[in-house]
């Protein structure tokens, strides 16, 4: 028989556990996967599945409390939202940045007034190469010019 007492000792655990998911991404810039999180808390809770993240990390983005990127990576991407940002994506290394320029207010009344809609907030991802792949590729083009490789 499960007692008020379980269900209480069970939602608490829960509660316990989504905060430690949501300090995790709160504290880490590099919007982990959910596989990610779970190998990095599993090291501290030894009884955390990788079904108890996915489930606590559904519910943190239904509290609005986190972003679900889903960039075309093929695996998702978590970030905590304090503030509305936009992104950067890497097409070679994947690495995800946060990119500091305040959101374009301006874009939701543009598209307001074409499509009638009411429009609430807009994401916005930049895809390119990061410093370090932007490096490494210069230098790979040195070296086939210079016969290298
Ligand atoms: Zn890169
Ligand atoms: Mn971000």
């Amino acid at each position: 028989m499960i007692t008020n007492k379980d269900k209480d000792k069970d939602s608490y655990r829960n509660t316990k556990q989504r905060q430690k998911i949501l300090d995790v991404l709160v504290n880490s810039k590099s919007h982990p996967t959910a596989d990610w999180i779970y190998r990095k808390l599993k090291k501290k809770f030894r009884n955390l599945s990788l079904g108890t993240v996915y489930r606590n990390l559904r519910i943190l983005k239904e509290k609005g409390q986190i972003w679900e990127l889903n960039l075309g990576t093929g695996f998702s991407r978590f970030d905590a939202v304090s503030h509305s940002h936009y992104h950067f994506i890497c097409s070679s290394c994947q690495n995800i940045y946060d990119i500091k320029i305040p959101p374009m207010k301006e874009l939701d009344d543009r598209v307001m007034q074409i499509t009638g809609f009411r429009i609430l907030s807009h994401r916005l991802v930049f895809f390119g190469l990061c410093d370090l792949c932007k490096l490494k590729k210069k230098k790979n083009n040195r070296n086939i010019r210079n016969n290298k490789v």
